[in-house]
């Protein structure tokens, strides 16, 4: 495999996710966006994605057969059901890239044919402006040439490390999720509403709403409140 690559990229599931990755690989010009193919079974979302001339189906199986390098961008509880679904399309000649949280690479292999390649990435929201940082680790048949292209490709959305799987979990913790914790340059160009950014991270009973609410058990936003409301009182008896 080339590691400078003009290869066809799919996401199966067109979220929050891979709409962020492919945001931050097409800003580039390096990737063209008809290289690139991304299925969910609603339309509801693929709108934005066609915005960005990317191909869109709602096949997923159509998405294996059209690319080489295959993101999945489902929530982790759909991982199973969806690899069903396409590992009889899966070739060697197939990179199979999760991103799903605590989804393990030996699970991952497990539900694949046995001569997949796999890597498992933890990406973050900030990708979409180029800010993200990104970890991933090599499954037992990823080499370091699939490493390298995985790494080329992502360049773009921030800064890429790879690393043992046993990091991915803590930096989802501090990455993935830590977006809802604090993130200035997303909030002010993607110009979300900051609950609508937090909500973007978070999935119902995932890492990043196990964060938030200790955060609130912390009192973390009241906290900030007085903070602003003592000083803005500290000022008015002061002026
Ligand atoms: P999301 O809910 O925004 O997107 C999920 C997408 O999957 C939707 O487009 C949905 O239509 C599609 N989908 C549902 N069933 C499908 C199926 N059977 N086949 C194909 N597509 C299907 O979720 P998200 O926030 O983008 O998260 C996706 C993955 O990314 C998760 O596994 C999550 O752990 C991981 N992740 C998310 C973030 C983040 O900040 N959002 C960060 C790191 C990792």
């Amino acid at each position: 495999m080339d590691s400078k690559p003009d290869l066809n990229i799919g996401f199966i599931g067109a979220g929050n996710m891979a709409f962020g990755i492919t945001k931050g690989i097409l800003c580039s010009g390096e990737v063209q966006p008809r290289k690139v193919m991304v299925s969910a079974p609603s339309s509801n979302n693929l709108g934005r994605f066609q915005e960005l001339g990317v191909a869109v189906t709602h096949s997923n199986t159509e998405v294996v057969t059209a690319s080489r390098l295959v993101f999945l961008a489902v929530k982790p509880h759909l991982i199973p059901r969806v690899l069903a679904e396409i590992a009889p399309s899966v070739t060697r000649e197939h990179v199979i890239i999760s991103v799903a949280a605590g989804v393990t690479i030996a699970t991952l292999e497990e539900l694949l044919p046995p001569e997949s390649v796999v890597l498992r990435l933890m990406p973050n929201l900030p990708c979409m402006v180029q800010e993200g940082a990104l970890l991933f680790s090599l499954g037992s048949r990823a080499g370091p040439q699939e490493g390298a292209v995985l790494k080329a490709l992502l360049a773009p959305c921030g800064l890429v490390e790879e690393g043992p799987e046993v990091w991915i979990d803590t930096h989802t913790g501090l990455s993935g999720s830590g977006v809802a914790f604090g993130a200035g340059r997303l909030l002010r160009d993607s110009g979300r509403h900051p609950a609508q950014l937090r909500s973007d991270v978070c999935t119902p009973g995932g890492t990043t709403i196990y964060g938030l609410h200790a955060l609130e058990l912390g009192g973390l936003r009241a906290a900030a409140m007085g903070a602003v409301e003592a000083a803005t009182e500290r000022a008015r008896e002061m002026g």
